[in-house]
Formats: C-alpha cells, sequence, structure tokens
C-alpha cells in the first residue's frame, strides 16, 4: 500500500534543527560583503518578483534575495547559510512548472542569473563549458552553425542551463536525441557545507558511482551546480519539418504509432489538439486550420537522401492514417512558423482561457489514445475544458486545464491530480519533464513504496545532510538525516502540529 505523503509547512526540519533558523540582518550584511550591496534584496517589492515560479499557483516570499556572479561568490554565500543553520533555494530563470525554484520562507534565495558565462567551446572534443545562468538557447548559439545542443524545452530562450540539469529537462527534440542527462558530462558543485565538488569532466563516462547522474535531476536539493559541461553535436546536414492536420487526435495517434513502429525516428513529434491550434493560432497567425481535430509537427533530419525517402514515408503514413491536408515547410522561414506556433502553446492559451494549470505526465506512447479519452471525459466530468500538446513521440502529455478566476482554481488543480492519476494508472509516471517541485510530491508514494522514499532521503543526506538545500521540494516525508527507515513512526513535527499526513 502507498505510504501517506507529508505537508510541510516551510522551512524543514533537519538533525541540528535549524528548522525556526531565518534570515537576519548580520546574515543580510554578510551576503551584501560577499556580492556587493546591490546584489542582494531586501526590499519587498524586491522579493515579490521571486515569489513563484513558472507555476503562479503557489507563492512565498523570501527573507532576501542574492545574486552572486562567481562559484567563490555562490560557495560564501552557501557557507553563510550553513553557518547560519538557514535553508536556501537555487534559481534560473523561474521558468519551472512544477514550483521547484519556491523561496523558503524567511530563507535565502540564491539567483544564479548573473552566472552568464561561456567558460569554454571546445568544438574538436564536441564540448561547450558554461555557467547555470546561460540560457538554454545560448548554448546551440555559441556553439552553431556547425554544432547545436539538442535538448530544446519550449521555454528555452529564457531557462537556465542549471535549472536544466536541476529538471532534467526535455522538448521536442528529445525523442530523437535523448534529454539533458544524456548531455551533461561534467559538473561543478557547491555543496551545501560550501565544498566545490567536480563530478565527471570532458570524458563520457566515469568509474564509481553514477554521481553525475544522480545529480541531474535532483531538483536543488543536493547542492548548486555552478559550472556545466555539455556534449553538442554536428548539426544534421539537412532538417525536413511538417504538419499533418487530422479530424481526431486518435488518427494521429495511429500515426505516430505507424511511424515509430516502422522504424522511422524523427527528430521531433508533436502533437497539438484542437483548443491547443485554437490558442496558438490566435497567438501567432502560421496559417494551422482551427476547424481540425489535430496537428502533427514531425520533423525529419540527417542526410539529405535519408530525409527525402523518409518524408515520403510519413506522408504516405498520415494520408493513410486520415489526414486532412498536410504541409511541408518549404523554407527556414516557414519551419520557424511551425515551430513557433507549437513553443508558443502554453503562453497562448491566454488567448482563450484567462487562466490554466499546466500538467506534466508520461506514459507508454500506445495509451495516448485510451489516456486523451479519459482526459476528455475527466474534463467532462468537472466542466472544464483541457486543452492537450504533447511530445508524441515520448508520450509526454501536457494538459492544460482552463479556469476562470480564483473560484475554479482548486477544482483546477484537483482535476489536474486525477490527469497524473490516469497517467500512473496507465503505466506512466507523474512527471515528464516538469519535475516533482512542491506540486508533485503529494504524488510520489503513488509510485514509490516507503522503502525507496528511504533511499532516496539517505541519498539526499550524503549531499545535504542539515536538509538545508531546497527543502520541502521532491520528497514528501520530511525524514530527518540520521533517523531509522522502516515502518512508519509518528514524526515530532506532526507532534507538534507542524506537519500532517494527507
Ligand atoms: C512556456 C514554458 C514552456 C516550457 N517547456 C518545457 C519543455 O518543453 N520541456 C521542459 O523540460 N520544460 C519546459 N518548461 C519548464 C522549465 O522551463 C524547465 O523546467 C527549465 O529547465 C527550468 O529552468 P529555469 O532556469 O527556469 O529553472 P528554475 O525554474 O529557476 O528552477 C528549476 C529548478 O532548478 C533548480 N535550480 C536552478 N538553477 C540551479 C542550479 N544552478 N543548481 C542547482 N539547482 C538549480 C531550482 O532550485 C528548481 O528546483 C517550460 C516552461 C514554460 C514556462
Amino acid at each position: 500500500m502507498p505510504a501517506p505523503a507529508v505537508a510541510m509547512n516551510p522551512p524543514s526540519a533537519t538533525r541540528s534543527d535549524p528548522a525556526s533558523a531565518h534570515v537576519t540582518p548580520a546574515l543580510v550584511e554578510r551576503l551584501r560583503a560577499v556580492c556587493g550591496p546591490g546584489h542582494v534584496y531586501t526590499d519587498a517589492d524586491q522579493l515579490r518578483t521571486y515569489e513563484s515560479d513558472g507555476l503562479l499557483q503557489y507563492k512565498v516570499t523570501p527573507g532576501v534575495v542574492v545574486l552572486p556572479a562567481s562559484t567563490a561568490e555562490v560557495r560564501a554565500v552557501v557557507r553563510a547559510c550553513w553557518a547560519a543553520g538557514v535553508p536556501w533555494v537555487a534559481r534560473g530563470a523561474g521558468s519551472g512548472l512544477s514550483g521547484g525554484a519556491l523561496p523558503v520562507e524567511q530563507g535565502v534565495l540564491i539567483a544564479l542569473t548573473r552566472m552568464r558565462a561561456v567558460l569554454e567551446v571546445d568544438l574538436p572534443n564536441q564540448r561547450i563549458v558554461v555557467q547555470p545562468g546561460v540560457t538554454n538557447a545560448e548554448v546551440s548559439l555559441a556553439v552553431g552553425p556547425s554544432h547545436f545542443y539538442p535538448p530544446d524545452p519550449s521555454s528555452q530562450i529564457v531557462c537556465s542551463i542549471g535549472g536544466n540539469v536541476a529538471e532534467n529537462s526535455g522538448g521536442a527534440h528529445c525523442f530523437k536525441y535523448g534529454f539533458t542527462t544524456n548531455y551533461v558530462t561534467g559538473l561543478e558543485i557547491v555543496l551545501s557545507d560550501g565544498e566545490v565538488v567536480t563530478l565527471g569532466g570532458k570524458e563520457l563516462d566515469h568509474p564509481g558511482y553514477d554521481l553525475l547522474g544522480t545529480f541531474v535531476g535532483s531538483e536543488g536539493t543536493l547542492g548548486i551546480c555552478t559550472a556545466v559541461t555539455l556534449r553538442v553535436i554536428p548539426v544534421p546536414e539537412m532538417v525536413r519539418t511538417m504538419v499533418a492536420f487530422f479530424d481526431t487526435t486518435s488518427q494521429a495517434g495511429e500515426a505516430v504509432s505507424e511511424i515509430v513502429s516502422g522504424g522511422v525516428i524523427p527528430g521531433a513529434i508533436e502533437m497539438m489538439d484542437n483548443l491547443t491550434i485554437q490558442a496558438a493560432e490566435k497567438a501567432v497567425g502560421a496559417g494551422f486550420p482551427t476547424d481540425v481535430g489535430a496537428a502533427l509537427i514531425v520533423e525529419l533530419d540527417g542526410s539529405k537522401v535519408e530525409c527525402e525517402t523518409l518524408l515520403d514515408d510519413v506522408v504516405a503514413i498520415c494520408e493513410r492514417n486520415g489526414s486532412l491536408s498536410i504541409r511541408i515547410a518549404q523554407d527556414d522561414a516557414d519551419r520557424a512558423a511551425i515551430w513557433k506556433t507549437r513553443k508558443a502553446a502554453f503562453a497562448a492559451m491566454g488567448r482563450i482561457a484567462p487562466n490554466y494549470y499546466v500538467q506534466d505526465g508520461v506514459i507508454p506512447r500506445t495509451m495516448l489514445p485510451e489516456v486523451l479519452a479519459r482526459i476528455a471525459q475527466l474534463g467532462d466530468e468537472y466542466g472544464m475544458r483541457v486543452a492537450n500538446v504533447f511530445h508524441a513521440g515520448d508520450g509526454n502529455l501536457h494538459p492544460l486545464v482552463l479556469y476562470d478566476g480564483e473560484a475554479q482554481a482548486e477544482r483546477a488543480e484537483e482535476l489536474a491530480g486525477r490527469i497524473v492519476e490516469a497517467c500512473v494508472d496507465a503505466g506512466g509516471s507523474i512527471t515528464g519533464e516538469h519535475g516533482v517541485g512542491v506540486d508533485k510530491k503529494r504524488y510520489m508514494p503513488r509510485m514509490f513504496d516507503e522503502p525507496d522514499l528511504a533511499a532516496f532521503q539517505m541519498l539526499r543526506c550524503a549531499f545535504d545532510p542539515r536538509g538545508l538545500a531546497n527543502p520541502g521540494k521532491l520528497m514528501p516525508t520530511p525524514r530527518l538525516c540520521g533517523e531509522v527507515p522502516g515502518p512508519y513512526r509518528r514524526h515530532p513535527l506532526e507532534r507538534d502540529g507542524v506537519a500532517e499526513r494527507f
């Protein structure tokens, strides 16, 4: 039976119990001495800028925001927090969609946006070394036009590499090329006691435990990465992009299955449903028909011969599965318009609804028709519209629950939760690429039982024994480092009424 989750009131406790430790004037002075007074924010208006990430449903005001400019400054900031026992949260661009960068109340928010240097471009070895505040898109710019960095979140013009590493971010091209974890070969990390550790390097593999793989996707709970070595790859000789329109998402889903089972591995294969097309078309105006049930974007890349042949195959498959029309990009501008429509999908929701709640779940690709039908059924049950845009090849869904005003917010969140459950029931996972953060930690026991969670916790404690790094995220239970795992015992915080199980 899954273990019940625990809701924490921040900040979380640690063995030495800094639960009540918070930002003091002395700590602020110390941070000013380290980073310069202009890079430490304490005014209420400035702090409000940082009270949410991209998931606006959660808001917490930090005690102080500090913007270090170097590894040495990050180290000094983290050491000052360690000395004061104050919890901290690392923040990149704040575009996360699971509340991962949500501040700890009265804690320190460490924003990495000043660390924007490209430290080294090493094309002969297909590597680039960057500071964490460099945006995803800037990496490809720095190694272009001969090379590129494949993981491409739709937020790539703003999101930071540090955030990508912490979330193991994906994107449209991950079906063929893999996720962030497949491209990080080295990391410089500042641990919560201020120690600077190097994991990996430029080489592909290291002996010993895969600590690099452990850090990627750890959502800021194991330390702060201050330099990232990434693998980049040569730009393919040719790229062909097309979009096929269908009456239904089921037909488009059948086409996806036939393309993939036929051995074609497109660079990207993305689907948008009718509501998403309507919103994105209003925002971008790329000429997508708005009376169709689904748009399937397929991008093929590789050698010229391979692309031309596979394009013919994919067109034939789409036609066999009932496509209404097919648009093949004729030039770079047309290709850019197709991608702009897809990548604008989330932001474009404002054109058709005042608010939306973005969900992120992943399912086995073959379950797409069943799960989409279940989502539609849940939408009817709740009387709410749900738009769908997703990485069809990966089975990574992004249902967008549309709602109007605060009154419906709770119901929208509940519906989004039911959708996560539908994904898990279909053999999938509670998150495909947006992370667990604060939003999904309550669902962790749906996927992991108590011994698994205890093992995660022990791993976390090895990096961050006092629980100062992004407490209250990812893990559902606020078990203390050193606490004996095993059958449930009432937590002291529960006894004190600070935390509750639900
Ligand atoms: C419109 C839109 C589209 C999106 N599309 C995609 C998509 O296609 N694919 C996808 O995967 N995601 C997508 N996202 C989600 C988001 O952009 C990614 O999760 C991204 O990686 C977050 O980067 P960030 O710099 O904004 O990180 P933040 O939101 O600032 O932080 C995210 C997490 O990373 C931690 N963190 C940040 N920097 C560091 C660091 N240097 N060291 C350690 N931990 C750190 C934070 O503590 C937090 O837990 C989208 C978001 C938006 C708003």
